[in-house]
């Protein structure tokens, strides 16, 4: 089954918003082995719509529409597709409904282009929007399917997962394709290149029905994905059980999480789990560390706060470096980072304090401290431990590494 993907927004073709929805879908549509051959982008024009809406159910077995099925005049998806599909925009009650009633609580007066959000072509097989007001629907153009979901991410998310998931296997079935289930993991990686990943996982897939391996950079990290297809859901799942086993024996701790995970997410857990507390100490990376464990919610369960030092002035009189370690050693050193460390767990009274001090670039760089030089250390309650790393890069890349890498270090130690 070949499918189409159709983005309705001038907002997309003047690039003021990345198409995520496109990215989103396909990679969906992947998961359940539909093959998408074409995305289109068009602008808010009516003749446009219908052109690329013809086209698309032209060449495809099905099409899957974003934006358009708001409230405003530029608003024109249901419309065009009414008109293709030869019928008239109607109301849709249960969403009208819904809408009269959330707007009731909220003391919001309904207005005539309110209506217009809860319409849908007559006839049209309409899918509930749990978290918004557009509800999506799916007619026939030219015998097509033509599946129409709202451009707002969230809601397109949730109307896909809870009803045109299901439906788009019931197409095939329909068609009498078979339809493979899929068991899929995602890896998290840090701290290993995609080669080098690969090259220990090489053959892991060997002899296992169905099974493949993909990668995808994420900067700084690299995520794997290991799918398992078969038509039986459960002998999918248990060649991936299997499988998993294999590929964590292969990367060892260089995976720290699995699908949606943060390092900074599964360190906030490690820490909560064993009720300790965690300090930062940040020169390059001038706050990047702590904006990255405070993302994640319920950070203050665990930290406890940081200091940028960026000046030596600070590292002495905020964290208790020694001027003759700075004097003799420098800021980016193995016995700065380590008194940095040690100061910001003595000072803010936490098990664990983490510091990174480095040369981020494009100046600054020396002989025996090239840019890229970056050095960490991390103070706990077993002791501590401190390296430095060299990274090729951009200012951007080191200091991001830096920040990663830091928290990777942390999670070591906490493992322990
Ligand atoms: P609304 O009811 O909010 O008007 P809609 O279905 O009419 O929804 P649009 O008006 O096209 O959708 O888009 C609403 C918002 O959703 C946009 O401002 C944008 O932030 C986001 N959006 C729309 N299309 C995409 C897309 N393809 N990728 C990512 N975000 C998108
Ligand atoms: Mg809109």
């Amino acid at each position: 089954m070949l499918a189409e993907i159709v983005t309705v927004g001038d907002e997309l073709c003047r690039g003021e918003i990345v198409d995520t929805n496109s990215s989103w879908l396909a990679e969906n549509l992947w998961d359940l082995d539909i093959t998408v051959a074409w995305m289109t982008s068009c602008r808010d024009i009516a003749a446009d719509i219908a052109r690329a809406l013809r086209d698309a159910a032209g060449r495809s077995d099905v099409v899957l529409v974003s934006g358009g099925l708001g409230p405003t005049e530029d608003d024109l998806t249901v419309d065009v597709v009414a008109q293709l599909a030869g019928v008239a925009p109607q109301v849709h009650a249960p969403s009208l409904a819904r809408m009269t009633e959330r707007f009731a609580r909220a003391g919001y007066r309904l207005t005539d282009n309110n209506r217009r959000q809860v319409r849908a072509p007559a006839g049209a097989r309409v899918y509930d929007n749990p978290v918004g007001l557009a509800p999506g629907f799916e007619v026939a153009i030219d015998g097509t399917p033509v599946i129409c979901l709202p451009g707002v991410p969230r809601e397109l998310h949730a109307i896909f997962d809870a009803d045109v998931r299901p439906r788009l296997v019931e197409l095939r079935e329909a068609r009498g394709e078979s339809v493979e289930r899929i068991a899929r993991r995602i890896y998290r990686v840090f701290g290993m290149g995609e080669s080098h990943i690969d090259a220990a996982l090489a053959g892991v897939t060997a002899g296992v029905a169905g099974a493949s391996i993909h990668y995808q950079v994420k900067y700084p990290e690299t995520l794997v994905k290991v799918v398992v297809r078969d038509r039986d859901a459960a002998a999918a799942g248990e060649r991936l059980a299997a499988l998993d086993r294999e590929v964590r024996a292969r990367l060892g701790d260089k995976i720290y999480g699995t699908d949606g995970d943060t390092l900074a997410g599964v360190l906030g857990r490690r820490l909560r789990a064993a009720g300790a507390t965690l300090a930062t100490a940040e020169s390059c990376t001038g706050g990047l560390v702590g904006a990255l464990v405070t993302d994640v919610p319920g950070a203050s369960d665990y930290y406890v706060g940081g200091v940028v030092a960026y000046a030596n002035a600070i590292k002495v009189s905020a964290l208790g470096v020694s001027e003759e370690t700075l004097a003799e050693y420098g800021a980016v050193s193995r016995e700065c980072v380590v008194e940095m460390a040690q100061g910001a767990r003595t000072r803010f009274g936490a098990d664990y304090a983490v510091a990174v001090s480095g040369i981020a670039g494009p100046g600054g760089g020396t002989p025996d401290k090239p840019v890229g030089l970056v050095w960490l250390a991390v103070a706990g309650p077993g002791g501590g431990a401190e390296r430095s790393f060299h990274w090729p890069g951009a200012r951007d890349q080191i200091r991001s590494l830096a920040a990663h890498a830091a928290l990777a270090m942390v999670l070591r130690q906490v493992a322990r």
